[in-house]
């Protein structure tokens, strides 16, 4: 049994929510776990999630949300109204100031029975996960390790905020304290929903500050969901809240004036948007972008080493990660691996989330439109179509959803949507090319800077790769360089705007600031 922890900060009141706003259930109560949407599903409510209450927003336009498995509408999400915006800033607000005044060992607290309820719950987020985004349930349940890990790093929190003093002359000293900074807006992406609010969350907690998350319109229940285990595990009202919507809620974020900081994860245009406008604002800001992802193979790479290293870099999570491997460079006598590759790619299965494959279906409709249209556009530039992974069936009654098979192209190059864009899909091209340093050169000017790798059995070239490669990530025999929980996500270039990186150690120095203190107590005679 978790012993809860119930901070008297209960003093703050839903006074400032919008009147007509009542408290309704959990509706992750009733939902059921791990079944698409079929004909019998029902909708379930996306709730806004203030001082600790699921509440029905007021707003007059929705957005549907469909199972991507079966293209059923399963719940819509609200434009959260002025009102409803207002009252989250307003509870982040009025909760800081007494959340700030938590001990530290208090907020320890919190966020070690947060890791234990999260662990208790991981089924029930994956479950969601699924349901929502459609990836497999193996990949939703790595979405939600991860996000855990990070709240496991959470807990260095005294290690990393501790000041430093120094006695600089007699009866002088300087110190350093950390401060927490404020109310933080959060605007989330789709495509992990929950490893990237714990991106988040956990450091929120730990650092003493408040936040009001906005979480992709596509697939918004995990926020409800992670704040009300948050409150479970002892965290106060108004700590963390969940709003909807687009556009307005993600101005309202980035400018309102009682927000002091400002996160974005997500695709260039908006994220882009958000930084120049929050900064504008004051606001302390940090974006993680889009990125177009290569890897380079080597002609002495270990056959069955690569195999692996593409299945997870080009489709784990159905290729809808900022890290996903898009062009694949086969330097020299590399080349002799495409059969073995082609015969790998073949044998991947597509299927719901749900049930027994090797990934799920896309995001949405019009995201299997776009990768149909990069692959139209390659066949009709000339690249070849190693494996279609177009129309694949998917018998059981999923005939509607939003299935792409594993997808190869050779031959891609410049001009062509599939070796400009990022893919996002399980779809990558191969590239054959006759020098590593050329490669380098080309990987190089490619403005994104999110991951790169290089698959070889050579220490000298792996370690040349990764003294001459500008990104911000690398990895060797790896395809998926992901920062870990400790050590933070690194990305560069045009996929990252700010100075300090999400999660790891800059995320402690992102959610607080330093405060100098000078003491003297020269010329006070003792008594
Ligand atoms: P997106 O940019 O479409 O949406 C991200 C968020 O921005 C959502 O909450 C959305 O509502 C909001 N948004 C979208 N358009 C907006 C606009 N015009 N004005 C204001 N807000 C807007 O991104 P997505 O499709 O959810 O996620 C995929 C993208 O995110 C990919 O490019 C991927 O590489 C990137 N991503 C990057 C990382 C990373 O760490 N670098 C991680 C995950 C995803």
């Amino acid at each position: 049994m978790l012993a809860r922890k119930t901070l008297r900060l209960n003093s703050v009141q839903l006074k400032t929510i919008a009147r007509s706003l009542s408290s309704v259930p959990s509706p992750f109560a009733t939902l059921p776990e791990k079944q698409h949407a079929t004909e019998q599903f029902k909708e379930y409510l996306t709730t806004t999630y203030i001082n600790n209450s699921h509440l029905k927003s007021d707003s007059k336009e929705w957005f549907k949300v469909y199972d991507p498995a079966t293209n059923k509408v399963i719940t819509q999400v609200p434009q959260s109204t002025d009102a409803e915006l207002d009252s989250a800033i307003q509870a982040a607000a009025d909760a800081f100031e007494l959340f700030k005044e938590v001990s530290i060992i208090k907020r320890l607290d919190l966020v070690f029975n947060y890791i234990e309820i999260l662990k208790k719950n991981k089924e029930k987020l994956a479950s969601l996960i699924v349901l929502e985004q459609g990836k497999a349930y193996s990949d939703a349940i790595a979405d939600v390790i991860r996000g855990i890990q990070c709240a496991e790093h959470a807990t260095t929190v005294v290690k990393e905020t501790e000041g430093v003093s120094l006695e600089i002359s007699n009866g002088i000293e300087s110190k350093v304290i950390r401060e927490p900074i404020g109310v933080t807006g959060s605007i989330m992406p789709f495509n992990f929903p929950v490893m990237i609010m714990l991106w988040t969350i956990p450091y929120i907690i730990a650092t003493g500050n408040t936040t009001v998350i906005k979480p992709s319109e596509l697939c918004p229940g995990s926020g409800a969901l992670l704040a009300e285990l948050a409150a479970e595990a002892g965290v106060p009202k108004g700590v963390i809240n969940i709003v909807h919507g687009k556009h307005a809620t993600v101005e309202k974020l980035s400018t309102d004036p009682r927000i002091s900081a400002v996160t974005f994860v997500g695709g260039n245009n908006a994220g882009k948007a958000v930084y120049a406008n929050a900064t504008k604002h004051h606001k302390r800001v940090k974006v993680n972008l889009g990125a177009k992802n290569h890897v380079v193979v080597l002609p002495d790479v270990e056959k069955d080493v690569l195999l692996k290293g593409i299945v997870s870099g080009a489709f784990s999570s159905t290729g809808q990660v900022c890290l996903s491997t898009d062009v694949l460079f086969l330097v020299k006598e590399a080349n002799r691996f495409i059969p073995d590759i082609i015969e790998r790619v073949k044998a991947l299965k597509v299927r719901p989330g749900f049930e027994d494959g090797d990934f799920g279906p896309v995001v949405t409709k019009e995201s299997l439109q776009r990768l149909h249209d990069i692959i139209e556009d390659a066949e009709a530039k000339g690249a070849e179509i190693l494996v279609d992974g177009r129309n694949p069936e998917v018998p059981g009654g999923y005939e509607n959803g939003y299935f792409i098979g594993a997808t190869l192209l050779k031959g891609i190059r410049p001009g062509m949507r599939a070796y400009d864009e990022e893919l996002f899909g399980p779809i990558f091209g191969i590239v054959e090319v006759e020098t590593l340093d050329h490669t380098i050169d080309i990987i190089n000017k490619n403005p994104f800077g999110n991951s790169v790798a290089i698959f070889t059995r050579d220490g000298v070239a792996a370690n040349k790769f990764v003294k001459k490669i500008n990104i911000g990530q690398v990895g060797i025999n790896s395809s998926i360089p992901i920062g870990i929980a400790q050590h933070g996500f690194t990305s560069n270039k045009a996929s990252f705007l700010g100075d300090l990186h999400f999660y790891g150690p800059s995320a402690f120095k992102f959610f607080t600031q330093p405060k100098t203190v000078i003491t003297s107590w020269r010329g006070y005679s003792e008594n």
